[in-house]
Protein backbone atom coordinates (compact mmCIF):
# COMPACT_ATOMS: atom_id res chain seq x y z
CA UNK A 1 0.00 0.00 0.00
CA UNK A 2 1.22 3.67 -1.11
CA UNK A 3 0.72 6.29 1.49
CA UNK A 4 -2.59 7.30 0.08
CA UNK A 5 -4.52 5.10 2.46
CA UNK A 6 -3.46 4.96 6.81
CA UNK A 7 -4.74 2.73 8.99
CA UNK A 8 -7.25 1.35 10.09
CA UNK A 9 -6.49 3.47 13.72
CA UNK A 10 -8.89 3.61 16.60
CA UNK A 11 -9.83 7.10 17.01
CA UNK A 12 -11.73 7.20 20.48
CA UNK A 13 -14.34 9.16 19.00
CA UNK A 14 -15.34 7.66 15.62
CA UNK A 15 -13.88 4.23 16.34
CA UNK A 16 -12.04 2.74 13.47
CA UNK A 17 -11.00 5.12 11.21
CA UNK A 18 -8.98 4.30 7.96
CA UNK A 19 -7.21 7.82 6.49
CA UNK A 20 -7.02 9.27 3.39
CA UNK A 21 -4.39 11.22 3.14
CA UNK A 22 -4.84 14.25 0.22
CA UNK A 23 -1.91 15.57 0.61
CA UNK A 24 0.74 12.56 0.87
CA UNK A 25 4.12 13.94 0.46
CA UNK A 26 3.91 17.83 1.85
CA UNK A 27 2.33 19.83 4.29
CA UNK A 28 -0.23 22.06 2.04
CA UNK A 29 -2.62 24.03 4.56
CA UNK A 30 -4.60 27.54 4.37
CA UNK A 31 -2.82 27.60 8.55
CA UNK A 32 0.35 27.36 10.03
CA UNK A 33 -1.54 26.72 13.69
CA UNK A 34 0.79 27.12 16.40
CA UNK A 35 -0.10 23.62 17.91
CA UNK A 36 -0.10 21.82 14.27
CA UNK A 37 1.82 18.62 14.75
CA UNK A 38 3.41 18.85 11.31
CA UNK A 39 6.52 21.11 10.71
CA UNK A 40 5.74 24.68 10.10
CA UNK A 41 5.06 25.52 6.72
CA UNK A 42 3.69 29.12 4.62
CA UNK A 43 0.14 28.91 3.89
CA UNK A 44 -1.19 27.80 0.69
CA UNK A 45 -4.59 28.40 -0.93
CA UNK A 46 -4.07 24.39 -3.03
CA UNK A 47 -2.81 21.09 -3.31
CA UNK A 48 -0.64 20.74 -5.75
CA UNK A 49 0.57 17.66 -7.13
CA UNK A 50 -2.73 15.74 -6.15
CA UNK A 51 -3.28 12.09 -6.32
CA UNK A 52 -5.51 11.00 -8.51
CA UNK A 53 -9.00 9.69 -7.56
CA UNK A 54 -8.91 6.48 -8.85
CA UNK A 55 -5.28 5.49 -7.12
CA UNK A 56 -7.23 6.83 -4.47
CA UNK A 57 -10.23 4.80 -4.79
CA UNK A 58 -8.38 1.84 -5.56
CA UNK A 59 -6.34 1.83 -2.76
CA UNK A 60 -9.04 2.10 0.11
CA UNK A 61 -10.78 -0.90 -1.79
CA UNK A 62 -7.73 -2.88 -1.28
CA UNK A 63 -7.73 -2.22 2.76
CA UNK A 64 -11.28 -3.06 2.47
CA UNK A 65 -10.48 -6.58 1.61
CA UNK A 66 -8.17 -6.53 4.44
CA UNK A 67 -9.72 -4.75 6.82
CA UNK A 68 -13.61 -5.16 8.22
CA UNK A 69 -15.39 -3.24 10.32
CA UNK A 70 -13.77 0.34 9.33
CA UNK A 71 -16.47 2.60 11.14
CA UNK A 72 -15.24 5.38 9.08
CA UNK A 73 -12.86 6.35 5.82
CA UNK A 74 -11.57 9.54 7.38
CA UNK A 75 -10.60 12.29 4.41
CA UNK A 76 -7.61 14.15 5.87
CA UNK A 77 -4.07 15.65 4.55
CA UNK A 78 -0.80 16.28 5.98
CA UNK A 79 -3.00 19.93 5.66
CA UNK A 80 -6.27 20.96 4.97
CA UNK A 81 -8.50 18.13 2.60
CA UNK A 82 -10.75 21.02 1.42
CA UNK A 83 -7.68 22.69 -0.86
CA UNK A 84 -8.30 18.98 -3.09
CA UNK A 85 -9.59 20.09 -6.25
CA UNK A 86 -10.97 16.79 -7.01
CA UNK A 87 -12.94 16.24 -3.60
CA UNK A 88 -16.51 16.59 -5.36
CA UNK A 89 -15.68 13.29 -7.39
CA UNK A 90 -14.04 11.55 -4.87
CA UNK A 91 -16.71 12.16 -2.26
CA UNK A 92 -19.03 10.80 -5.19
CA UNK A 93 -16.49 7.74 -5.51
CA UNK A 94 -16.43 6.55 -1.63
CA UNK A 95 -19.85 6.87 -1.49
CA UNK A 96 -20.20 3.62 -4.07
CA UNK A 97 -17.60 2.06 -2.63
CA UNK A 98 -17.60 2.55 1.34
CA UNK A 99 -19.68 -0.34 2.16
CA UNK A 100 -21.48 0.32 5.65
CA UNK A 101 -18.69 2.69 6.59
CA UNK A 102 -19.57 6.42 7.21
CA UNK A 103 -17.46 9.27 5.42
CA UNK A 104 -15.73 11.89 7.69
CA UNK A 105 -13.73 14.69 6.74
CA UNK A 106 -11.51 16.97 9.16
CA UNK A 107 -11.37 20.08 7.69
CA UNK A 108 -10.03 23.10 9.30
CA UNK A 109 -13.39 25.51 8.23
CA UNK A 110 -11.81 28.15 6.45
CA UNK A 111 -13.25 27.17 3.19
CA UNK A 112 -16.59 27.25 4.21
CA UNK A 113 -16.65 30.47 2.98
CA UNK A 114 -16.96 29.32 -0.50
CA UNK A 115 -20.52 28.18 -1.46
CA UNK A 116 -19.13 25.18 -3.85
CA UNK A 117 -17.14 24.00 -1.15
CA UNK A 118 -20.25 24.08 1.66
CA UNK A 119 -22.43 22.38 -1.48
CA UNK A 120 -19.86 19.33 -1.84
CA UNK A 121 -19.29 18.96 2.25
CA UNK A 122 -22.93 18.53 2.71
CA UNK A 123 -22.54 15.27 0.93
CA UNK A 124 -20.10 13.68 3.99
CA UNK A 125 -21.70 12.03 6.42
CA UNK A 126 -19.37 13.29 9.59
CA UNK A 127 -17.80 17.17 9.01
CA UNK A 128 -15.32 17.82 11.46
CA UNK A 129 -14.12 21.62 11.62
CA UNK A 130 -11.97 23.58 13.36
CA UNK A 131 -13.55 26.88 15.57
CA UNK A 132 -10.67 27.64 17.98
CA UNK A 133 -11.29 31.53 18.49
CA UNK A 134 -14.29 34.26 17.61
CA UNK A 135 -11.87 37.48 17.61
CA UNK A 136 -9.42 37.83 14.57
CA UNK A 137 -6.66 39.30 17.05
CA UNK A 138 -6.91 35.57 18.44
CA UNK A 139 -7.40 33.48 15.30
CA UNK A 140 -4.49 35.11 13.26
CA UNK A 141 -2.42 33.72 16.75
CA UNK A 142 -3.35 30.71 17.15
CA UNK A 143 -3.76 29.28 13.52
CA UNK A 144 -1.82 31.75 11.86
CA UNK A 145 -3.65 31.90 8.29
CA UNK A 146 -3.22 32.67 5.13
CA UNK A 147 -3.59 36.55 4.23
CA UNK A 148 -7.22 37.28 3.74
CA UNK A 149 -8.87 35.02 5.76
CA UNK A 150 -11.10 36.32 8.32
CA UNK A 151 -12.20 34.65 11.15
CA UNK A 152 -15.95 36.74 10.49
CA UNK A 153 -16.05 35.60 7.61
CA UNK A 154 -15.71 31.74 8.43
CA UNK A 155 -18.14 31.68 11.32
CA UNK A 156 -20.71 33.46 8.71
CA UNK A 157 -19.84 30.23 6.50
CA UNK A 158 -20.13 28.04 8.89
CA UNK A 159 -23.33 28.92 10.02
CA UNK A 160 -24.99 29.04 6.38
CA UNK A 161 -23.48 24.74 6.07
CA UNK A 162 -25.48 24.48 8.90
CA UNK A 163 -28.22 25.24 7.58
CA UNK A 164 -27.94 23.22 4.68
CA UNK A 165 -26.31 20.46 6.44
CA UNK A 166 -28.48 17.62 7.87
CA UNK A 167 -26.24 15.09 9.35
CA UNK A 168 -23.08 15.14 12.06
CA UNK A 169 -21.71 18.23 12.26
CA UNK A 170 -18.64 18.48 15.16
CA UNK A 171 -16.60 21.53 15.91
CA UNK A 172 -13.69 21.43 17.06
CA UNK A 173 -11.56 23.78 19.82
CA UNK A 174 -7.91 23.51 20.69
CA UNK A 175 -6.96 24.93 23.78
CA UNK A 176 -3.42 26.61 23.85
CA UNK A 177 -1.53 28.14 27.15
CA UNK A 178 -2.09 31.99 26.99
CA UNK A 179 -3.79 32.41 23.39
CA UNK A 180 -7.83 31.11 23.76
CA UNK A 181 -7.81 29.77 27.46
CA UNK A 182 -9.76 33.23 28.70
CA UNK A 183 -12.79 33.30 29.41
CA UNK A 184 -14.02 36.09 27.49
CA UNK A 185 -12.97 33.68 24.22
CA UNK A 186 -15.28 31.26 25.44
CA UNK A 187 -18.03 33.50 26.64
CA UNK A 188 -17.80 35.13 23.10
CA UNK A 189 -17.21 31.04 21.26
CA UNK A 190 -20.55 30.27 23.80
CA UNK A 191 -22.33 32.40 21.76
CA UNK A 192 -21.22 31.61 18.20
CA UNK A 193 -21.19 28.32 19.48
CA UNK A 194 -25.48 28.52 20.23
CA UNK A 195 -26.04 30.14 17.37
CA UNK A 196 -24.51 27.52 14.74
CA UNK A 197 -26.06 24.72 16.77
CA UNK A 198 -23.23 21.49 15.88
CA UNK A 199 -24.47 18.54 17.10
CA UNK A 200 -21.07 17.92 19.22
CA UNK A 201 -18.26 20.78 20.32
CA UNK A 202 -14.66 18.75 20.78
CA UNK A 203 -12.51 20.70 23.35
CA UNK A 204 -9.03 19.11 23.74
CA UNK A 205 -5.64 20.39 24.00
CA UNK A 206 -1.86 20.16 22.82
CA UNK A 207 -0.99 16.12 23.68
CA UNK A 208 1.68 15.98 21.08
CA UNK A 209 4.61 17.90 20.23
CA UNK A 210 3.77 21.54 18.47
CA UNK A 211 5.39 22.77 15.20
CA UNK A 212 5.96 26.54 17.28
CA UNK A 213 6.84 26.40 21.38
CA UNK A 214 3.57 26.82 22.61
CA UNK A 215 1.69 24.57 25.89
CA UNK A 216 -1.21 23.06 26.49
CA UNK A 217 -3.13 23.05 29.27
CA UNK A 218 -4.60 21.35 32.30
CA UNK A 219 -7.29 19.22 31.91
CA UNK A 220 -9.25 20.99 34.92
CA UNK A 221 -8.69 24.23 33.22
CA UNK A 222 -9.84 22.00 30.03
CA UNK A 223 -13.21 21.67 32.41
CA UNK A 224 -13.37 24.73 33.82
CA UNK A 225 -13.64 26.53 30.25
CA UNK A 226 -15.76 23.51 28.71
CA UNK A 227 -18.06 24.33 31.61
CA UNK A 228 -18.56 28.27 30.28
CA UNK A 229 -20.58 26.47 27.25
CA UNK A 230 -23.65 26.14 29.07
CA UNK A 231 -25.98 23.53 27.36
CA UNK A 232 -24.20 22.51 24.64
CA UNK A 233 -22.82 18.76 23.74
CA UNK A 234 -19.43 19.24 24.58
CA UNK A 235 -16.78 16.36 24.29
CA UNK A 236 -13.44 16.62 26.24
CA UNK A 237 -10.59 15.11 25.16
CA UNK A 238 -8.91 13.48 28.42
CA UNK A 239 -5.39 12.28 28.19
CA UNK A 240 -5.50 8.81 28.73
CA UNK A 241 -4.02 8.49 31.88
CA UNK A 242 -6.34 11.36 33.56
CA UNK A 243 -8.37 10.64 36.53
CA UNK A 244 -10.10 12.35 38.95
CA UNK A 245 -11.42 11.93 42.73
CA UNK A 246 -14.73 9.95 41.85
CA UNK A 247 -17.31 11.86 43.92
CA UNK A 248 -21.20 11.11 45.18
CA UNK A 249 -23.97 13.17 43.38
CA UNK A 250 -27.51 12.87 44.64
CA UNK A 251 -30.25 13.14 41.45
CA UNK A 252 -30.64 16.68 41.62
CA UNK A 253 -26.81 17.33 41.57
CA UNK A 254 -26.78 15.20 38.56
CA UNK A 255 -30.15 16.83 36.66
CA UNK A 256 -28.64 20.07 37.32
CA UNK A 257 -25.16 19.05 36.13
CA UNK A 258 -26.59 17.86 32.91
CA UNK A 259 -28.80 21.11 32.79
CA UNK A 260 -25.83 22.85 32.50
CA UNK A 261 -23.80 21.18 29.78
CA UNK A 262 -24.54 17.08 28.79
CA UNK A 263 -22.05 14.73 29.98
CA UNK A 264 -20.22 12.47 27.94
CA UNK A 265 -19.90 8.50 29.32
CA UNK A 266 -15.95 9.91 29.35
CA UNK A 267 -17.00 12.66 31.66
CA UNK A 268 -19.09 9.80 33.95
CA UNK A 269 -16.09 7.15 34.02
CA UNK A 270 -13.96 10.05 35.01
CA UNK A 271 -15.85 11.90 38.17
CA UNK A 272 -18.92 9.76 38.98
CA UNK A 273 -18.66 7.21 42.06
CA UNK A 274 -20.30 3.78 41.66
CA UNK A 275 -23.27 4.91 43.99
CA UNK A 276 -23.35 8.47 40.97
CA UNK A 277 -23.52 5.62 38.05
CA UNK A 278 -26.72 3.91 39.39
CA UNK A 279 -27.91 7.14 40.49
CA UNK A 280 -27.86 8.44 36.65
CA UNK A 281 -29.01 4.80 35.73
CA UNK A 282 -32.40 5.67 38.26
CA UNK A 283 -33.03 8.69 36.30
CA UNK A 284 -32.56 7.20 33.03
CA UNK A 285 -34.96 4.75 33.77
CA UNK A 286 -37.25 6.80 34.82
CA UNK A 287 -36.80 8.84 31.61
CA UNK A 288 -35.53 12.04 32.75
CA UNK A 289 -32.24 11.54 30.93
CA UNK A 290 -32.09 9.67 27.80
CA UNK A 291 -28.57 8.51 26.26
CA UNK A 292 -27.67 10.65 22.85
CA UNK A 293 -24.98 9.32 20.44
CA UNK A 294 -23.51 12.20 18.04
CA UNK A 295 -20.49 10.93 15.34
CA UNK A 296 -19.65 7.86 17.99
CA UNK A 297 -19.60 9.74 21.14
CA UNK A 298 -22.75 8.82 23.87
CA UNK A 299 -24.22 11.91 25.89
CA UNK A 300 -26.25 11.95 28.84
CA UNK A 301 -29.09 14.41 28.52
CA UNK A 302 -32.39 15.91 29.91
CA UNK A 303 -35.20 14.23 28.27
S1 LIG B 1 -5.26 23.29 10.06
FE1 LIG B 1 -4.45 21.33 10.72
S2 LIG B 1 -2.88 20.80 9.21
FE2 LIG B 1 -3.36 22.97 8.95
S3 LIG B 1 -1.82 23.98 10.18
FE3 LIG B 1 -3.62 23.73 11.45
S4 LIG B 1 -3.30 21.82 12.55
FE4 LIG B 1 -1.84 21.88 10.85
Amino acid sequence: MSNLVFGPITSRRFGQSLGIDLSPNTKQCNFDCVYCELKGAKPVDTILNPPLVEDIVDEVKQAQIKYKDIDVITLTANGEPTLYPYLKKLIKELHIIKNGSKLLILSNGATSTCRDTRDILKEIDIVKLSLDCVTQKCFKKIDRPLKGLHVESIIEGIAEFRKIYTKELVLEVLVVEGINDKESEFEALKDVLTSIKPDRIDIGTIDRPPAYNVKGISVERLKELANILTGLPVSIAYKKDYSEIKRDFTKDDILNMIDKRPQSFDDVKISFSDHSISTLKELVNEGNIHVKTVAGVKFYKLS
